[in-house]
């Protein structure tokens, strides 16, 4: 058992518990992968002080600080906010003692989908004595509280509400027909380029603009359904896929780029992934102590020329670009402690602002579906065709 907080008799037995609150409080952080090592007895509120004090963090939080991370994720402890997934969903890796005594170690890589059930066993497949966690760069959030929303003003705008921030909680004492208290929690800086009322009133057009585009589309799906027979009616566009799925009419949803979560995804607030489309640059200098310059860089994407357009170094994890350099043609100067792990030769991988454009720029794109070189193959880029025109 963890820290024994489950509300469920999950815990209980009338035989013996091991505890595993005096095993050593590991945690190892991969500076290349930004993944954590931690061992089963660690706390969250340990981890993510810890991960904070390495410029990294975890996606989601539960309500308690002192659960264990084995134990929370055994029972997939939820945090909140409609596009974060549950605990469980960060974990990379489990090691764990079986009743047989072996020491076994799991990963999503090896396991693929029955992964999810080897980490959510509620303590079925023996003793977990580690976690490899996902994290993600640090970030701030800005919380607002809401007090007396009516359950009725809930009912019709429940999407809209629980949609309106990276995490929204809600709290009743379920006497009077309220939520007493609407939590509202914004990342710090997670407004698209324009500022934080600017943000707001984006979200808000674009709630509205949804509730209109719904009601048109079930009645243009209506009417064509009366002269002609559809045997399916696709709805998308990757940042309203949480949206346009829950349409009736819609029988299928597309999604683009912005699955491989560009820079600009961040932003969104109903859909969080993974980066998974990255440029590489290799180190050509060390100037000093916190500093790596790389070769070129200067690939900004296009629209409002403001901060956000700029690539973003993404691995090893704790570099940013220079306040008054930004990202060169020639070459791009990156600061921060992770720049003193770096050799000349290394490759720092980045982050394009747009998934798309990046392809504009190369004409080849290494698909990676494993550690092995058998395992990556390489396209042509959509946009050149083999070609990079730009
Ligand atoms: C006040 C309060 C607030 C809460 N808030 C939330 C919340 O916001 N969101 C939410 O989802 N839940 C919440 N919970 C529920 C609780 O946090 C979870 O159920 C979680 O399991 C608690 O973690 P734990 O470390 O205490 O696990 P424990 O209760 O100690 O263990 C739960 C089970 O996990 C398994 N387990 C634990 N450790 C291991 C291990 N090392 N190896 C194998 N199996 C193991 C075992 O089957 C064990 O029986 C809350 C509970 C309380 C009391």
């Amino acid at each position: 058992m963890g820290s024994g907080h489950s509300f469920n008799a999950v815990a209980d037995t009338p035989g013996a518990l091991v505890s595993l609150a005096h095993l050593p409080r590991t945690m190892e952080l991969d500076t290349a992968t930004g993944a954590v090592q931690a061992g089963a007895g660690v706390r969250y509120a340990e981890l993510a002080q810890w991960l904070q004090e390495r410029g990294r963090s975890l996606h989601n939080l539960g309500s308690l600080p002192h659960i264990s991370v084995a134990g929370s994720c055994a029972t997939a402890t939820h945090g909140s906010g409609d596009a974060n997934g549950n605990l469980a969903t960060a974990v990379e890796g489990v090691e764990l003692v079986t009743a047989e005594g072996d020491l076994v170690a799991l990963s999503r890589d090896e396991h693929g989908a029955d992964f999810d059930g080897m980490v959510v066993a509620l303590g079925a497949l023996g003793v977990v004595t580690s976690m490899t966690l996902r994290t993600a760069p640090e970030f701030d959030v800005a919380q607002r509280v809401y007090e007396d929303l009516p359950l009725e003003a809930l009912d019709d705008h429940f999407d809209a509400i629980t949609g309106a921030a990276y995490s929204v909680s809600l709290f009743t004492r379920w006497r009077d027909p309220v939520i007493d208290q609407v939590w509202v929690k914004h990342r710090v800086g997670d407004a698209p380029p324009g500022g934080a009322l600017y943000g707001r009133t984006l979200r808000w057009v674009q709630h509205f603009s949804r509730m209109e585009l719904a009601r048109r589309r079930a009645a243009i799906v209506r009417a064509v359904r009366d002269v002609a027979d559809l045997r399916f009616v696709n709805g998308g566009g990757t940042g309203s896929v949480h949206t346009t799925r829950r349409e009736r009419a819609v029988t299928e949803v597309a999604a683009g780029s912005g699955f491989y979560q560009p820079r600009l995804f961040d932003h969104y607030t109903g859909f969080s992934g993974r980066p998974a489309a990255l440029f590489a640059l290799p180190v050509v200098r060390r100037p000093g102590p916190g500093a790596a310059t790389v070769l070129g860089g200067g690939y900004l994407a296009s629209g409002v020329p403001d901060a956000g357009r700029l690539p973003q170094p993404y691995l090893p994890s704790g570099l940013s670009l220079s306040t008054t350099e930004g990202a060169g043609e020639v070459q791009t100067p990156l600061l921060g402690a992770a720049a003193d792990s770096l050799a000349v030769g290394d490759l720092v991988w980045l982050r394009h602002a747009k998934a798309g454009e990046l392809c504009e720029r190369f004409s080849r794109l290494h698909l990676i579906d494993g550690p092995q070189p058998e395992d990556v193959t390489a396209v042509w880029t959509y946009r050149g065709e083999g070609k990079a025109f730009l």
